[in-house]
C-alpha cells in the first residue's frame, strides 16, 4: 500500500480505480520505427476511433443543442477522412519511416499554414479546425485522452493539475474523486468539485506514475490522504467511515422543508452556486431555497466557439423552469483568470486575474454581451430570474450596464418577446466595490459578496498559488471587516446582501455573518443542508 498526502478539498470517502490523466497538449515526440504497415494500421485504428467519437459527439449535440451546432462535429469527421491529409500522413510514416504521432502532427502543421496562407476568413477557420481533429487522433494515439469510453466505470482521476476547461469535460457520473499534484484550494477546479460532491485533493505528494492507472484506490477527503492498493484493515476502516459519512448526510435529510431560520427568529436566505443545467438536481435533492450563484461562464469553457443565444437560452430556462418560481441569480460571463476560452482570442497577460476578464470584457464587445442578456431575459419569462456582474469596480460601469440592459429590453418589446421582472445585483468582489458600496448600492437592488476575489484582492494573494499558503488567512480581519462594511452600506441603501464566495459555508463563521445581517449565503448543493442545521442553532 503507499500513501500520499494532500490537501483536502472536499470531505468524503471514495474507493476505486485510478485513471491517470494526462494532458493533451503533451509534446509529440519523433522517432524511427521500423514496421510501417504496423504503424499506418495503429493510426487508422485511432482515425477510426476519433471518427466513432466525433460521430457521437455529433448526435449528441444535435439532441441536446440543435443541428446547426452539431454540424462542426460532421466536418471534423470528413476531415478525418480527406484522402490529402491521409496520404501526407501515410507518406511521412512509410517514407520517412517516422512514428503516427509525429506524421499527424507535421501534417496539421503544414495543412494549417496552407488554409491561412490562403489569406481567406472561411479557411483560416479550417485551420483551427484541422489542428484540433489532429490533436484529438494525436492524444488517441498516445493514449492522453479521456473519454467516456476510456473510462468505462467511475474513477478518480489523478492528474498534475486540472484546468476548468478540462475539468467540465469529464462526464460527472463517471468521477468519483480528484487527486492532484497542484492545483489550490480556491481555484474553480477546487470549486467544481465541491459542486459536484466528490472528495478531493490538491497539492498531493504523489508522482504521476502511469503504473497508478487502474489500480484500486482509496481518497479520504477527511484527512487529505490518498491509499493506492490499500491493505485490508485500511479499506475496512475507511469502508467504516464512508457508512458514517453516508449516516450524516442520511440524518441531514431531516431537516428538508425546515426553514433556516436562528433560533431568535432571523431567516437566511440559504441558495445554490452552481455551473450548469446538470448542478439542479443536486440543488433541489439538497432542498436549497433557491441558486444564488449559477457561473454562466461554465457555458462557455471546453468548446470551440461562443454558445449561441439559443443554447444559452435553452440552459437559463431549463434551470429557471426546474426552479419552478424559486429565485435564481445568473452571473454573466465572468471568463479570464484561470477560466480561459481559446476563440475569445485575449492575449496573453503578465497578470491575469488583474486584466482584461469579466464584465470588462462584456463593456468592451457589447455584442457579445448582449446575446447572453438577450437569452437571460427570455428565460426570464419562465420563472424568477435576477442578474448579477462580477468583477465591478465603479458606478460609471453599473450606469453603462443598465443602458445596455434597456438597449436589450427595447428590442425584446419591439419583436413581442416576453420577459419577466429582473432584479439586477453585482458581485462585490474588489476592494475599490467594497469601498464605494454605499454609491453602488443605490444603484442595484442586491450584492453578493464574491470571497474568492475579495480575498485574493484584499490580501494581495493570488487565488491560484498554493505557495502562499502560509500568508493566506482566510478569516483575516480585513476580509471580515470589508463584509461588514458591504452588508451596512447595502442595508442603508435599500439593497439586501448575500455572500457567494466559498468562505459563505464555512461554518466558524456562520454566526459572524448572521450577527453582521447577512441576508443571504449561497454555498455549493452538498453545504447546504449543513448550514441550515447550523443556522437553526444560532440563537
Ligand atoms: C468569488 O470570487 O468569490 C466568486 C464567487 O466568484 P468566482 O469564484 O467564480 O471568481
Ligand atoms: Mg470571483
Amino acid at each position: 500500500m503507499i500513501t500520499c498526502q494532500g490537501k483536502s478539498v472536499f470531505s468524503g470517502v471514495a474507493i476505486g480505480k485510478i485513471f491517470v490523466y494526462k494532458k493533451a497538449e503533451n509534446t509529440v515526440e519523433k522517432y524511427q520505427i521500423e514496421d510501417p504497415a504496423a504503424e499506418f494500421e495503429r493510426f487508422k485504428a485511432a482515425q477510426a476511433k476519433a471518427i466513432t467519437q466525433l460521430q457521437a459527439l455529433y448526435e449528441k449535440t444535435c439532441k441536446d443543442i440543435g443541428e446547426e451546432e452539431a454540424m462542426i462535429f460532421e466536418m471534423h469527421q470528413q476531415l478525418l477522412e480527406d484522402l490529402d491529409y491521409v496520404e501526407s500522413i501515410q507518406g511521412i510514416i512509410e517514407n520517412d519511416k517516422l512514428n503516427a504521432e509525429y506524421a499527424v502532427f507535421v501534417t496539421a502543421e503544414q495543412f494549417a499554414a496552407m488554409f491561412i496562407a490562403m489569406n481567406d476568413e472561411y479557411m483560416s477557420g479550417r485551420a483551427v479546425d484541422v489542428k484540433d481533429v489532429s490533436e484529438r487522433v494525436i492524444s488517441i494515439l498516445n493514449g492522453s485522452q479521456v473519454s467516456a469510453e476510456a473510462m468505462p466505470e467511475p474513477v478518480i482521476i489523478l492528474a498534475e493539475d486540472l484546468a476548468p476547461s478540462e475539468t467540465v469535460q469529464f462526464e460527472k457520473d463517471k468521477l468519483l474523486a480528484f487527486v492532484t499534484q497542484k492545483g489550490s484550494a480556491n481555484s474553480h477546479t477546487a470549486i467544481l468539485a465541491r459542486m459536484m460532491n466528490l472528495p478531493s485533493l490538491v497539492t498531493t505528494d504523489i508522482e504521476l506514475n502511469m503504473e497508478y492507472h487502474d489500480k484500486m484506490a482509496i481518497v479520504d477527503g477527511f484527512t487529505g490522504k490518498i491509499y493506492i492498493e490499500p491493505d485490508e484493515v485500511t479499506m475496512a476502516e475507511m469502508k467504516e467511515k464512508q457508512k458514517r459519512a453516508e449516516e450524516r448526510r442520511r440524518m441531514l435529510q431531516t431537516l428538508k422543508g425546515l426553514p433556516t431560520v436562528t433560533k431568535s427568529g432571523k431567516h437566511v436566505h440559504l441558495y445554490a452556486n452552481i455551473g450548469g443545467v446538470e448542478d439542479v438536481d443536486a440543488v433541489l435533492e439538497n432542498d436549497c431555497e433557491g441558486i444564488g450563484l449559477f457561473r454562466s461562464e461554465f457555458l462557455y469553457l471546453g468548446r470551440e466557439d461562443y454558445p449561441s443565444e439559443e443554447e444559452q437560452f435553452e440552459a437559463y430556462k431549463t434551470v429557471i423552469s426546474r426552479m419552478a418560481g424559486k429565485k435564481v441569480i445568473i452571473r454573466t460571463l465572468d471568463i479570464g483568470a484561470d477560466k480561459q476560452a481559446d476563440y475569445f482570442n485575449i492575449a496573453k497577460e503578465e497578470n491575469p486575474a488583474l486584466g482584461f476578464r469579466a464584465i470588462r470584457i462584456c463593456l468592451e464587445r457589447v455584442d457579445m454581451f448582449k446575446t447572453q442578456l438577450r437569452a437571460i431575459y427570455r428565460a426570464s419569462a419562465y420563472g424568477k430570474a435576477s442578474i448579477m456582474f462580477p468583477m465591478i469596480i465603479s458606478v460609471s460601469e453599473i450606469i453603462r450596464i443598465k443602458e445596455i440592459v434597456e438597449e436589450v429590453k427595447e428590442e425584446l418589446r419591439q419583436n413581442d418577446i416576453p420577459f419577466g421582472d429582473v432584479e439586477l445585483g453585482i458581485m462585490v468582489e474588489t476592494p475599490a466595490a467594497v469601498m464605494i458600496s454605499d454609491q453602488l448600492a443605490a444603484e442595484v437592488e442586491f450584492f453578493s459578496i464574491g470571497t474568492n476575489d475579495l480575498t485574493q484582492y484584499t490580501l494581495a494573494i493570488d487565488r491560484q498559488n498554493q505557495a502562499l499558503e502560509p500568508f493566506y488567512d482566510a478569516h483575516h480581519d480585513a476580509v471580515l471587516r470589508m463584509i461588514q462594511k458591504t452588508i451596512e452600506n447595502a442595508h442603508a441603501h435599500g439593497a439586501w446582501c448575500g455572500i457567494c464566495g466559498e468562505l459563505g459555508a464555512d461554518m466558524e463563521l456562520t454566526r459572524r455573518f448572521v450577527q453582521m445581517g447577512i441576508d443571504e449565503l449561497s454555498v455549493s448543493p452538498p453545504f447546504t443542508l449543513e448550514l441550515r442545521k447550523k443556522i437553526r442553532e444560532i440563537d
